[in-house]
């Protein structure tokens, strides 16, 4: 147990990061969390949760006293609409979580920082530049790969670059303008009558691909304890567009609904898949679960949510208890 490196989870009160504390508590870690705000939808099975705004230096160099391992995803960031809006905050929030999180790590002896990127074009890790990253939040998530990479040439630190891929699942936010593709159609497709219309971001037609939480926990620590310090895509290659995405759940759920599509809307970059030869080589190992049965916990979850709040119509609870 001793001999075990101590964990530091940032951002352990959002989406990823509390997946990632139970998955590492489960595994007998002893884990440290740190958040601006406390777990949302159940309390952090951390053994120290420390409530801090990580923007601020003093406050990185507490949540990174006497710990082995930082898994950095603490991030100010949200889904298309949100990300489209707050260009300023989001970029200035980032670069100043990111660059006092890696320089307090630094001073405090940490062995191994991870960051967590996000997907850029083109898809091939060494491609990003020159790249058309998303405005804001896409330029800064490439900045801070950079100062990963100059923190481990010019310092000799054991950084992790991923670049994560639209990922998914229980436990995450499902409203109020930051949440996601996966989570936002399973709202809607959730409070709207079997029959009924759902509204649609862009044509539709736009591609992702998405990843379970659960694949993305077990690859997060499978690259923390590889020797590979460049940027590493982590997600599927089973693209699907956003019409197809909104039919799966819809199956998921026994409705048949009609599109309709909102062109004036945001709807992020035209196509997006993770190129997974290099995941593959590297860690031997990719994502697993299939897209149908991560989306059945999904909807499921964000279901029995809304059912709690007092939100689903009374056809909509009877059809989800079948
Ligand atoms: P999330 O928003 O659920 O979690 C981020 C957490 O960071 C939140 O709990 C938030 O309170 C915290 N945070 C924000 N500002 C802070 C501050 N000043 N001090 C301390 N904590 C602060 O997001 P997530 O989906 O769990 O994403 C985790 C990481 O993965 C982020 O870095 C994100 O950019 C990256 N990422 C996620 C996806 C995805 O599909 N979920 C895709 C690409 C990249």
């Amino acid at each position: 147990m001793t001999d075990k490196p101590r964990i530091l989870v940032t951002g352990a009160g959002g989406f990823i990061g509390h997946h990632l504390v139970r998955r590492m508590k489960d595994d007998g870690f002893w884990v440290r969390g740190a958040d601006i705000k406390p777990a949302e939808f159940e309390t952090s099975p951390a053994d120290d949760f420390a409530l801090l705004d990580l923007r601020l230096w003093e406050n990185c160099l507490k949540a990174t006293k006497d710990v082995d391992q930082v898994y950095n995803l603490a991030a100010d960031m949200g889904g298309i609409g949100y990300i489209t809006a707050n260009h300023a905050d989001i970029s200035r929030n980032n670069i100043l979580i990111n660059t006092h999180m890696l320089d307090a790590s630094r001073l405090n002896g940490v062995q191994r920082f991870l960051f967590s990127s996000s997907d850029v074009e083109p898809l091939k890790e060494s491609d990003a530049i020159p790249a058309d990253p998303e405005p804001g939040y896409g330029w800064e998530k490439l900045f801070a790969e950079e100062l990963c990479r100059y923190y481990k040439k010019d310092y000799g630190m054991e950084t992790r670059i991923v670049r994560f891929h639209n990922v998914y699942g229980p436990l995450g936010t499902y409203d109020g303008g930051k949440e996601k593709a996966p989570a936002a159609i399973s709202r809607k497709v959730a409070l709207v009558d079997d029959g009924g219309d759902i509204e649609v971001w862009g044509d539709g037609e736009q591609t992702r691909s998405f990843m379970y939480v659960d694949d993305c926990v077990a690859g997060l620590i499978r690259l923390m304890a590889s020797d590979y310090a460049e940027p590493l895509n982590l997600g599927t290659d089973r693209l699907v567009t956003i019409n197809e995405l909104i039919d799966l759940v819809s199956d998921v759920a026994g409705k048949k609904l009609n599109k309709q599509h909102d062109l004036s809307k945001p709807q992020g970059v035209r196509g997006r898949n993770s190129d997974n030869t290099l995941l593959n080589r590297v860690l031997g190992w990719e994502p697993t679960i299939q897209l149908e049965e991560g989306l059945k916990i999904t909807y499921r979850w964000i279901e029995s949510e809304l059912r709690k709040a007092g939100r689903l119509p009374a056809v909509a609870a009877g059809h989800a208890s079948r």
